[in-house]
């Protein structure tokens, strides 16, 4: 600390003040009227990385950068003159210049007293520099949240698929039902005298018409999915898995299983319609932590795991795979596992593994399976790469 012409009886009480200064947090200067620095303390020798004796005896003014450096000779003359004030007493938000260029953010006070002689201002600055990094880290969390909501929102269509496709399954009540009671009719009207084949004819066309609608619809879903907003763009496929498993952390955390993901060291990229590819790795990881959470009954069993893969493979494929250690797929399940409506639950439509087949088969690949040796099983596709 020093402080420019100090008279000599004033020493002592002088020291313990500058100690005193010192020893503050933030920086502490006092200026003359005319904006000379006349006393400033190692805090603002810190903050500005100026030395004290560099400091003292020069304009405020040369600490601030433009365009206050040059208002502020006519600031503090206007004020002197008017004594009217835009911060003493108030404080704010205001830029200072550091030795090397950078512009740092401080939140400035300012006093003013008179010593008897003339008329003086205290500065009291605090830097406001880790404050504004927070803020900063803060803003960009926030946005991560939302990009991640976002997302979530678009890869939950799957969701609504699901929805849609209940809603399907009771539009297909009807001409099954229909199916059922005209063939019923057939069989009477046969029994009952057989000499009626032309009512017969009637009937089982009337059969064929409605199986015909119910085929239908089941079309009208598959077509719907593969239409849908489809678009082929270049990915990062490491990047869409570790978005997928993040959105997916939360539920596999809430029922003890833990999400491994093993990707491929190298940059993979893929041609795909990144949603779409990213609803079947979360029905995948859904399927596969489903299949373990009931199949080990111990909450700590360490075999609650999902592992998620990614590698290169020959032919300029790039292949992705959830496998899990749980009960497999049954030798005699094999056939229905891709039919809609396939379900071994008890709460769900049996809907996503058949939407994922025909996301991928669009995709121009082949969801496949296959249990592993020991347990349980992997679910794999491929993709082109992206040139
Ligand atoms: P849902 O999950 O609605 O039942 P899916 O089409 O996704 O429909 O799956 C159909 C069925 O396939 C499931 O009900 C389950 O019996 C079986 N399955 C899917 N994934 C696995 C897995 N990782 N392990 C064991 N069985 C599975």
């Amino acid at each position: 600390m020093h402080i420019v012409e100090i008279p000599m009886e004033k020493r002592v009480t002088q020291d313990r003040f500058s100690a005193l200064l010192d020893a503050a947090v933030d920086g502490v200067f006092v200026i003359n009227s005319s904006g000379e620095i006349e006393v400033a303390n190692q805090a603002v020798e810190r903050l500005l990385g100026y030395e004290q004796q560099e400091m003292l005896g020069r304009n405020i003014k040369y600490f601030m950068p433009s365009p206050y450096r040059e208002n502020h000779d006519q600031y503090l003359a206007d004020h002197m003159r008017t004594e009217e004030t835009k911060i003493i007493g108030i404080g704010r938000e205001v830029e200072a210049q550091h030795k090397d260029g950078m512009i740092i953010q401080i939140y400035l006070s300012v006093g003013r007293y008179d010593d008897g002689e003339e008329v003086k201002f205290v500065g009291i600055m605090r830097d406001l520099s880790e404050l504004k990094k927070s803020e900063a880290e803060l803003q960009s969390a926030e946005s991560e949240i939302h990009e991640l909501v976002n997302r979530l929102a678009q890869v939950s269509r799957i969701g609504v698929m699901g929805e849609m496709a209940a809603s399907i399954a009771h539009e297909i009540n009807q001409p099954l039902t229909a199916i059922s009671t005209y063939a019923q009719a057939a069989t009477r009207l046969m029994q009952n005298d057989p000499s009626q084949a032309e009512q017969v004819e009637k009937t089982l066309e009337k059969i064929n018409a409605q199986a015909l609608r119910a085929g239908d619809i089941i079309k009208g879903l598959r077509s719907w999915i593969r239409d849908q907003d489809t678009e082929r763009k270049s990915c990062d496929c490491n990047q869409l898995i570790t978005e997928v498993v993040d959105i997916a952390r939360m539920e596999a955390h809430n029922s003890d299983v833990l999400l491994k993901m093993e990707l491929d060291t190298t940059e993979l990229m893929v041609m795909c319609d990144p949603v779409q590819i990213q609803q079947v790795i979360l029905n995948l990881i859904k399927n596969s932590i489903d299949a373990v959470d009931e199949f080990f009954t111990n909450k700590i069993d360490e075999r609650r795991v999902v592992t998620i893969q990614s590698k290169r493979l020959e032919k300029e494929r790039i292949e992705v795979s959830v496998s899990d250690l749980g009960p497999g797929i049954p030798a005699d399940k094999s056939e229905e596992l891709f039919t809609p409506f396939f379900t071994t639950k008890e709460n769900e439509m049996g809907m996503g593994l058949s939407i994922c087949q025909t996301i991928i088969r669009s995709h121009g690949g082949e969801l496949a399976y296959e249990n592993n040796p020991d347990a349980g099983v992997r679910f794999c596709f491929s993709l082109p790469t992206a040139v």
